[in-house]
């Protein structure tokens, strides 16, 4: 084993020990709970170091670095004789234009907020001939400057994406606003979530939880974590 994977696979028992205990705590069974490693600004080999560990879903935020990255750890999948098991999340604030490239490889997309961005990823779709997943962002702070869609207005977005016939609904995402507690925060979000299903049954998911608040998240109904620093390590900072 490599020093990193060594390293890798510490940060992975950790979270994981961390998950089955709120689940415990909050009497949820761990198979309920997906864990999604988000790997941004980490390279492919973390990415395949982290697929020998057992890991299957992969977290990025950045088209121009989620491509070519997940190219490559396909490919050396491939070469390995592997089979292509793993679900991408892009879980980052996505720009309309960037929305038909990210179509043709994410597999799962945590970050619609707008009538436009649906449009765009039902295009992006039928051009690449695939099915999307669909999660709904929340706005959890009352505006939309971070992303989002405010809690008022995820029905008919809800709507938009349930009438495209290559886009899966699948519930909704969201992120602690800062300086907010989250455990209010998550509630409520499992709120907004269980109006949307009363409409469609079928969206289930409910991504919320990073590193710093996965327990709050597990209590209050995540299905779906995307943690990355507490198994990654800190990421190098942008300029
Ligand atoms: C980077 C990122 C995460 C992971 O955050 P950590 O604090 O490193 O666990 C989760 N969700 C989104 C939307 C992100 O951009």
């Amino acid at each position: 084993m490599t020093a990193r994977r060594d390293e890798l696979a510490d940060g992975l028992a950790r979270v994981r020990a961390r998950i089955a205990d709120a689940c415990q705590a909050a009497g949820r069974p761990v198979s309920e709970v997906t864990l999604v490693v988000v790997t941004k600004f980490f390279p492919a080999d973390d990415v395949l170091e982290l697929h020998g560990l057992g890991v299957r879903d992969f977290g990025e935020n950045r088209d121009q670095e989620a491509g070519p990255k997940f190219r490559q750890v396909r490919d050396q999948l491939g070469a390995a004789g592997a089979r292509d098991d793993v679900t991408l999340h892009f879980v980052g604030q996505l720009q309309t234009n960037k929305a038909r490239h990210v179509a043709a490889y994410a597999d799962v997309v945590h970050s619609v907020d707008r009538a436009r961005l649906v449009e765009a990823l039902d295009r992006g779709a039928h051009a690449a001939g695939r099915r999307l997943g669909v999660l709904l962002q929340v706005s959890l702070d009352g505006t939309t400057g971070r992303g989002g869609v405010l809690p008022q207005h995820v029905d008919d977005l809800a709507a938009d994406v349930a009438s495209r016939d290559l886009l899966r609904l699948c519930g909704v995402m969201a992120v602690a606003p800062r300086g907010m507690d989250p455990d209010a925060s998550f509630a409520r979000l499992e709120e907004v979530a269980g109006g949307i299903r009363d409409h469609h049954p079928e969206a289930g998911w409910i991504s919320a939880g990073m590193s710093g608040d996965l327990e709050a998240a597990i209590r209050h109904g995540a299905t779906h974590l995307r943690v990355g620093t507490a198994i990654l390590g800190s990421r190098p900072t942008l300029r």
